[in-house]
């Protein structure tokens, strides 16, 4: 079970920034019930805890405190935004500028880039990821994302926050974040496979090659591909041991490979993860994906020399030296099919 800690920003006496008949603290507060509801209806797994649920001043403290209460493994800070320059407008989060939990940036990540998907819809400017000395984000003891969905001081982005379905919009895009963050089980999550089953996570090749291993010598019965939990340039890449249609089954492999002593989830890929990138906006990414051989025989450490460069896609997709991949695949011994983002990876017969 995780715990959420929704925190709808201002409230009561403080009504924050307050711009063009509207006052953020009712903003914040719609979003916030608005996340609850679409969370409670939509997954399982989630304790969800709101400083305020109508209302009243909260002070930091008392939202400190009740957050170190529940032990919370998220605080998310819902916000909007004012200038003094009307025409300026957008949306942006902000982590702590000093040390962070492990996580965070990664459940960052995931919001952020989850709340693009409203926000492109809605015409509003991403003005991107942010390190910032805010009290919230210094004060809480858990991982935590301060999001400021846009200004109230620009007429137009003002009209959208006060607008019941572009609240909606936004909360229903936070609550897929957060749910995606904490890995949480949609409820309707029996239905529609297929599973991912995880058996860890890493930021290099190094430890990729390490954890397709150990996972050949524990299980060499799966059928391991590799996958993003996090884009370049600072990759954090998952090692999927396998993808099944069932829940059970997911579940008794993740067991499994618990036992074995690997950090094992299991996930429901989001689609921009997908093979193929299913129907997301999003252009799909790379996948290595060993159909026939046995994962340890890919070698991937074999590679790194120019891995960097095949990892470093541009805004077209397109891989910096993916020539040089094939040709060192190619000298390892292995087919490769495929262009792109999505490689079929065979030994040469
Ligand atoms: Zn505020």
């Amino acid at each position: 079970m995780k715990t959420a800690v929704l925190s709808a920003g201002h409230g009561g006496r403080d009504p924050g920034a307050v711009a063009n008949g509207v006052q953020e603290k009712d903003v914040t507060l719609a979003i916030c019930l608005k996340t609850r509801a679409i969370l409670d209806c939509d997954y399982t797994g989630a304790r969800l805890v709101l400083p305020r649920d109508n209302d009243r001043f909260v002070s930091l403290n008392a939202r400190r405190d009740l957050t170190a209460r529940v032990n919370a493994d998220i605080y998310v800070s819902m916000h909007a935004n004012w200038f003094g320059d009307p025409s300026v407008g957008g949306f942006e989060s902000f982590l702590h500028d000093g040390p962070l939990y492990e996580v965070t940036e990664e459940y960052r990540d995931y919001i952020h880039d989850e709340l693009l998907n409203p926000i492109r819809e809605l015409s509003i400017h991403d003005r991107g990821k942010k390190f910032q000395n805010h009290d919230v984000t210094r004060m809480m003891p858990c991982p935590t994302i301060l999001l400021e969905y846009a200004f109230i001081s620009s007429p137009r982005e003002a009209k959208l926050l006060s607008n019941p379905e572009v609240q909606t919009l936004l909360a229903r895009h936070t609550a897929i974040g957060i749910a995606s963050a904490l890995k949480l089980e949609k409820k309707e999550a029996v239905k529609p496979g297929p599973y991912w089953v995880t058996a860890g996570t890493a930021n290099s090749f190094d430890m990729i090659t390490n954890i397709l291993a150990d996972l050949n010598r524990a299980t060499p019965s799966v059928n391991p591909f590799i996958s993003y939990a996090k884009k370049p340039p600072n990759p954090v890449f998952i090692v999927v041991a396998d993808e099944l249609e069932r829940l059970d089954h997911a579940k008794a492999l993740s067991a499994n490979l618990k036992d074995r002593g690997f950090a094992s989830q299991i996930i429901t890929a989001r689609p921009e993860m997908r093979i193929n990138g299913g129907q997301s906006p999003s252009p799909p990414q790379p996948i290595i994906r060993p159909e026939v051989i046995r994962p340890v025989e890919i070698r991937i450490e074999e590679v790194p020399t120019n891995h960097e460069a095949w990892l470093l896609k541009d805004d077209e997709g397109r891989f910096g030296s993916f020539g040089r991949l094939h040709a060192i695949l190619d000298e390892l011994g292995y087919e490769v099919e495929g262009r792109g983002s999505y490689l079929n990876i065979r030994k040469r017969r």
